[in-house]
């Protein structure tokens, strides 16, 4: 590319401007669209600046994530953390021992298997862990980050503060809890948290992604705030409850921050997860049992109450229909300020009553599509967790769109791709799960930006916003059913270049 000018312009041309069907070029000044239009007309007052030819693409606003995990993400991208996703069991096991050989005696941590796409659909267990690791402690998270699997040696680190009643020490097996119990001790230094920030930011480029909205620990706030401008990503951070009381304090709130790193809202868990079968539902798993509430409806109504008070934003993790009603609950006796935007995340199993109720209480919700296309339909996870009846309930996304609910989208990093969660929300096994195309992509870019509160920045092509932009190689809308196969070829944050696939020409202006 040639130098920028003083005026640092850049003329996108030759392709689709999503939702002006009249235009095919958008002009950049800096680091805000200044002008969409005909390629003509706004080339004719330009001077000087880029040309950048879209071969016929389609430029839409960035993609913003609004629920991921980066560091979690990051750790995995960057090799720190194994990754075991989208492996069958023995190969799962294959690559942990080989990661313990070369590890000699340090802490192996795995991420990301998944039993519900294995034949025999069993958790990996202590014995299978103890014969390829029988010297280095080894623990293997599972996809959801609710439960995970030790070895002998693991067992013996895990820290006393651990819930007991969480941890199955026949079995290896660590549940909710106690999976952050263990896992937060073997934490990655400063060194390893700025690499895998880089990592993960190079991989939101590459799906498009300009902004997202991280479940993250404060902890890790400081290795966020580092060089967070240079890694050309917006960062919402959403904090966990426990942390609530140093932040509140200090007098911050929703919102503080830059355009780089603010603080979105306070997170806190309901209840678990329908893999793990430990969501809060009112009608047993088919293996039995309700799931688990994880808070007194008190202690959750009291941590709610001060962040509302204190203009936080609340985040809270419920999947199960008792979850939610827990949730609903708690804002409705308090009459929580909607201008709060108070989220709800996931939000998986509602009862159809509830739906009403969220939009009366001015709830937000914040779903993941991505999961409707892992885990439910025919043969499913969620078949045989829940049953074909309430799989077919699970995720009522037409339902809660034609409410007009609040609702954004984002991944939980399973995986983290737009495309992939778009596929998930347009062609879900069951017609109430399913939007169209185009309301879809809104909610995977406007729906972010509100629920953030960064609406009149990002999340739209329109003059004056952040140029946080994403090229894919053709019009989403023209093959909708083939959203997943569209290709980013090029990603754009605050007016710079972070991503081109290769086959992408930029010229200067002759
Ligand atoms: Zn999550």
């Amino acid at each position: 590319m040639t130098q920028m000018s003083d005026l640092q312009t850049t003329l996108f041309y030759n392709g689709d401007i999503y939702g002006y069907p009249q235009a095919n070029a958008l002009l950049v000044e800096r680091d805000r669209i200044r002008s969409i239009g005909r390629y003509d007309e706004l080339r004719a007052g330009l001077l000087d600046g880029h040309l950048i030819d879209l071969n016929g693409g389609c430029l839409l606003p960035g993609f913003i994530d609004a629920h991921i995990h980066l560091i979690h993400t990051g750790l995995v991208e960057s090799g720190w953390r194994i990754d075991l996703a989208n492996r069958s069991r023995a190969e799962v096991l294959e690559i942990l021992a080989q990661a313990a050989t070369a590890r000699d005696g340090e802490w192996v941590v795995g991420y990301g298997w998944d039993e519900s796409t294995w034949v025999d659909r069993a958790y990996l267990t202590m014995e299978e862990l103890d014969r390829i690791s029988p010297h280095a402690p080894l623990m293997a998270i599972r996809l959801d980050g609710h439960l995970l699997t030790v070895n002998r040696k693991g067992m013996e680190r895990i820290p006393a503060a651990a819930p007991d009643a969480l941890i199955d020490r026949k079995r290896g097996l660590l549940r909710e809890g106690a999976v952050s119990a263990l896992v937060n001790t073997v934490k990655p230094d400063r060194r390893a948290m700025s690499d895998a920030l880089d990592a993960v930011a190079g991989l939101c480029h590459r799906l498009g992604i300009t902004s997202v909205h991280t479940m993250s620990r404060l902890e890790h706030f400081e290795a966020m705030m580092m060089e967070r401008s240079d890694r050309k990503l917006r960062i919402t951070i959403c904090p966990e409850v426990a942390s609530f009381e140093k932040l509140s304090a200090v007098g911050l709130k929703t919102g503080y921050g830059d355009p780089w790193l603010r603080f979105g809202g306070i997170k806190i868990f309901a209840d678990g997860s329908i893999g793990a079968a430990n969501a809060a539902v009112s009608e047993p798993f088919l293996s039995g049992g309700l799931g688990e509430l994880n808070h007194e409806t008190e202690t959750l109504c009291q941590w709610v109450q001060k962040a509302d008070r204190s203009g936080w934003q609340t985040i809270i993790h419920a999947i199960g229909d008792r979850a939610i009603e827990q949730v609903i609950g708690v804002h409705e006796a308090l009459g929580t300020d909607a201008s709060l935007r108070h989220r709800i995340e996931h939000f998986e199993l509602p009862q159809r009553p509830q739906l009403e109720r969220v939009k009366s209480a001015g709830l937000h919700l914040s779903m993941q599509p991505n999961f409707t296309a892992n885990w439910s339909g025919s043969d499913s996870l969620y078949v045989d967790r829940l049953g074909t009846k309430r799989d077919q309930l699970s995720n009522p996304l037409r339902l809660i769109h034609d409410l007009e609910i609040p609702l954004a989208f984002g991944s939980d990093g399973m995986p983290p791709s737009p495309l992939y969660g778009l596929h998930g929300a347009t062609q879900g096994a069951y017609p109430e799960q399913r939007l169209t195309l185009e309301e879809a992509l809104a909610r995977y870019t406007e729906g972010g930006a509100y629920f953030g509160f960064s609406e009149t920045e990002t999340g739209r092509l329109a003059p004056g916003m952040k140029a946080d932009l994403v090229v894919l190689d053709e019009h989403p809308l023209e093959h909708p059913a083939a959203i997943a196969e569209r290709t980013v070829m090029m990603t754009v944050v605050d007016g710079e270049i972070v991503y081109t696939n290769g086959e992408t020409r930029t010229e200067g202006r002759e």
